[in-house]
């Protein structure tokens, strides 16, 4: 037995599942998830001694990679002056300026914990600002684990939606409608019988949590409209986008600016850090200015937001996002020959550091295109990746995230292993 399975063993009774986080228990691969004990640059080890290069990077988190120097200085130096206080500091003021410097639409900002707690808390500002309950999300659209956003990707237009988990009650999400994501049409038909209900739409500019799923051209755009017609509040859930597609947020690239915007996974640089900031106006109803309460013990942790503040002077000056598109258009278009000389039919999505590969000849633009991405075939070729020291997301409905420590020894390394486990795969 591995030291990993025998880990696992372990885990599995004391843990459910034997996780901290469903994905991580490769129910969607099977076998047993190699157990991390390190990761230096675009690599991780197991604790049998195997080296994968990265391709989750702590789930998008890790865009310089790991352990960068400059991060790992910023939170040592942090851990020995004190790991938290609970009061404010020098370095939030400076991280919180930073934000609000790079993301237009924000003006104020609140730090909290994770990507839940940003999303969750941003919903609540926007429902106090409107006075409504509504909430429109899209099918496929993940925005962490709040009750009200629990809601199973529904199948036909503003159908009865459903908690998608069990200790969800019917009484959370009756106000949360799902719709097809890039169905402006689906959107602007529901707006006209019940846009007056609706405090926010809640999207992700790229979605990142069906696999990697690009806007239609018009889509965000058709949104921002929508919503300002209607008084409801557009809402930009960028947890994954946000610092990874360029300094600043995705928004900024389709041209659509957000009432609210929620920050995560990035700009902690691996630490437990995200932030929910928008119109100055929405955000000064956040307590104590305002009566939406939310606050947080660790919130404006100093560890992680020196971690995060080293994290974003790196990013600063775009170097490392030419580089995250450059090795990202190599691994795509390797990916897709690699699949053809193998005669599997995959569609490849890919917008900058974000990339997916569906085992599927459609094209992929929502839930439903998505979905019929074929899992059985998606397993033999994660397993053949795995065993040849490539670490990708254990679901087909994942991102892979490139990391700026990728370079060209391990991109031609993660093609040479997808050439074979394409054919395994077939
Ligand atoms: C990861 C994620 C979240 C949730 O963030 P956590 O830190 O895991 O709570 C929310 N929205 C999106 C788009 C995400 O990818």
């Amino acid at each position: 037995m591995t030291t990993s399975e025998e880990l696992f063993r372990r885990a599995r009774r004391v843990m459910p599942g034997g996780v901290s986080s469903p994905v991580r228990a490769f129910r969607a691969v099977g076998g047993t998830p190699p157990f991390l004990v390190r990761g230096d640059g675009a690599y991780v080890e197991d604790a049998d001694g195997r080296r994968y290069v990265d391709c989750v990077n702590s789930w998008g988190a890790l865009i310089l990679g790991h352990a960068h120097p400059a991060v790992v200085r910023a939170a040592q130096q942090a851990v020995a002056e004190g790991s938290s206080f609970g009061a404010p500091t020098p370095w939030e003021v400076e991280f919180c300026e930073r934000l609000c410097a790079a993301v237009p639409s924000v003006e104020v900002v609140r730090l909290v914990n994770s990507g839940t707690e940003a999303v969750m808390s941003a919903l609540r500002v926007a429902r106090a600002a409107t006075g409504r309950d509504g909430v429109v999300k899209f099918d496929g659209g993940y925005h962490g684990h709040a009750d009200a956003l629990l809601v199973r990707a529904g199948s036909g237009v503003a159908t009865l939606d459903l908690p998608d988990s069990a200790g969800v009650p019917p009484s959370a999400v009756r106000a949360t409608v799902s719709l097809p994501y890039n169905d402006l049409d689906a959107a602007r038909a529901f707006f006209e019988r019940r846009g007056h209900e609706i405090a926010a739409v809640l999207v992700e500019p790229v979605a990142g949590n069906m696999g990697t799923v690009p806007p239609e051209p018009g889509f965000l755009q058709g949104l921002r409209e929508l919503t300002a017609r209607y008084g409801a509040l557009l809402v930009f859930d960028e947890v994954i986008t946000g610092f990874r597609l360029r300094y600043g947020a995705a928004q900024e690239a389709f041209g659509v600016r957000a009432d609210l915007t929620c920050l995560g996974k990035i700009i902690g640089g691996g630490f437990p850090l995200a932030a929910y900031g928008g119109r100055a106006d929405l955000m000064r109803l956040v307590a104590p200015e305002g009566p939406v309460y939310q606050a947080g013990t660790l919130s404006g942790n100093p560890v992680a937001v020196r971690a995060g503040l080293a994290t974003l002077g790196v990013l600063e000056d775009g170097a490392v996002y030419a580089r995250l598109e450059r090795w990202g258009r190599v691994l795509e278009d390797g990916l897709r020959e690699a699949a053809r000389q193998a005669g599997v039919e995959v569609w490849v999505n890919r917008v900058g550091s974000m990339l997916t590969v569906f085992f599927t000849r459609q094209r992929v633009v929502d839930y439903g295109t998505a979905r019929s991405s074929d899992g059985a075939r998606f397993a033999r070729f994660f397993h053949g990746m795995l065993s040849r020291g490539v670490y990708l997301p254990p679901s087909p409905f994942e991102a892979w995230f490139l990391s700026a420590a990728l370079g060209e020894q391990e991109v031609d390394r993660i093609l040479q292993a997808a050439r074979e486990a394409f054919r395994e795969a077939a």
